[in-house]
């Protein structure tokens, strides 16, 4: 199987693609959002985390690493997801010689293209559920019973950085530095371009095979 990269602009759906692999495939799903969100917020480190990440803003390369590096060394042969890392060409840069030590290869780089007005949407009527990962939407996938998960029960909630000012600034961050990290793996050869509004699943299937 081969080790995938998304690069996606916020809510641009790299993570709901990213759970049909991993049921579908057995992918190893990392996603650099939810290590960080998976750090007990009361912690030092969790109260440095959360201050950016209700901003919009990028936490510091130096604390992605930390958390990113151990899963990609406990991998056990199995092929994974890399989704939210890398945002900037530091990290393409630092993903790529970490990899390098640990004799792991990127296959492929999946470039997810979705406009502006449907991301604000899908930002603004997302919720998720904190315990199995499940992504809904009150406009376009409403849970069965309102704010509970369909699959796990738990109760629904709403992330701190969904809102409209926060999107902007994190909609902002990925224009800034995606355009050099599209070029650093359009150089490597193995960038592919994907509409992610249209059956986005389906494109990456025939592509991964
Ligand atoms: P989205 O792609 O919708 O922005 P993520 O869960 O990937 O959602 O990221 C949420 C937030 O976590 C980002 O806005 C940023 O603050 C932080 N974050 C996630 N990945 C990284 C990264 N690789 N480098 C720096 N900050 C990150």
């Amino acid at each position: 199987m081969k080790n995938i990269l998304f690069i996606a602009p916020p809510a641009g759906g790299k993570g709901t693609i990213s759970s049909k692999l991993v049921h579908d495939y057995g992918y190893i799903h990392i996603s650099s959002g939810d290590l960080l969100r998976s750090v007990d917020k009361k912690s030092d480190l969790g109260l440095v985390i959360e201050e950016k990440i209700s901003k919009g803003e990028l936490v510091s390369d130096e604390i992605i690493f930390s958390l990113l590096e151990d899963k990609l060394r406990n991998l056990k042969g199995k092929a994974f997801i890399l989704d939210g890392c890398v945002r900037n060409i530091n990290q393409a840069k630092k993903l790529t010689e970490i990899l390098k030590v640990i004799d792991i290869n990127l296959d492929l780089v999946i470039l997810l293209n979705v406009p502006y007005e449907s991301l604000l949407k899908r930002v603004l009527g997302r919720q998720n559920c904190p315990n199995c990962k499940e992504v809904y939407n009150i406009y376009t996938k409403k849970p069965l019973n309102e704010g509970i998960c369909d699959r796990c029960q738990n109760n629904l909630i709403l992330r701190s950085d969904d809102n409209e000012e926060t999107f902007k600034v994190r909609y902002q961050n990925y224009l800034n530095s995606s355009k050099d990290i599209i070029e650093y793996y359009q150089n490597a050869g193995i960038l592919v371009s994907i509409d992610g509004e249209n059956d986005p699943y389906k494109s990456l299937v025939s592509v991964i095979k």
